[in-house]
């Protein structure tokens, strides 16, 4: 089993030459901005989700202009994200459950984010880390893939790999993991032919160790 202290220098070495993840660079955002920018993401490209929120978030910024909005309109704006027809309805059901439920603000625990329609334990957890600062382990593709390579979980899903992180990774570095790892993986630790040639944790990898490079 990895030792906290590989886990530290794993993460040290990792933050040296990170790339700012798109929560990261737009983390200056509301909680509500935030989480509907979450919420979208999944599935599709911060290439494609960038602009979109950026420009969406401009002209409306509050749950109340969603709730207003109407949906073709919404359903127009968020044309090129994945599953755009399903997330408009979620994200006007939720912006009246925020307004109705929690006083127009976006409740700050795990159990009444997954409540809102649309948020499972994924987006839930980003928000918690990224948003409120909160210790949670965000576990996508991403996260899933390199914590598997390098031998610190032998998992099959995303909700496998949270539970063992959780039990591996101490406390307070949970916030730290779902933004080193998705910088990682998104420019080194591809999901094919990652770039083990380069990689600065390889010698602390069980995958990268065994491949003849
Ligand atoms: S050595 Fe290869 S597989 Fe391991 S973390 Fe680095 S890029 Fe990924």
């Amino acid at each position: 089993m990895v030792s906290p202290s590989e886990i530290t220098t794993v993460f040290s070495l990792l933050e040296k030459d990170h790339p700012l993840t798109m929560l990261e660079e737009l983390g200056h955002y509301t909680p509500f901005q935030m989480l509907v920018m979450t919420l979208l993401s999944s599935r599709t490209r911060d290439s494609t989700t960038i602009p979109i929120v950026k420009k969406m978030f401009a002209k409306y910024p509050n749950p109340e202009h969603f709730v207003k909005m109407d949906l073709q309109e919404l359903e127009e704006w968020l044309y090129g994200v994945g599953f755009y027809k399903v997330k408009a309805q979620n994200v006007k059901k939720l912006s009246g459950i925020i307004l109705e439920e929690f006083h127009g603000k976006v409740p700050d625990t795990f159990e009444e984010l997954t409540s809102l329609p649309g948020v499972g334990r994924k987006t839930a957890n980003c928000v918690l880390a990224y948003t409120f600062k909160k210790p949670a382990i965000a576990v996508d593709i991403h996260v899933h893939r390199i914590s598997n390579r390098l031998g610190w979980v032998k998992t099959k899903t995303p909700d496998e790999t949270e539970e063992a992180l959780q039990k591996l990774i101490p406390r307070d570095l949970w916030i730290e993991v779902n933004r080193l790892f998705v910088g990682h993986g998104q420019t080194i630790c591809v999901p094919i032919n990652p770039k083990c040639n380069i990689c600065p944790v390889r010698k602390y990898c069980e995958y990268g160790r065994k491949r003849n490079l």
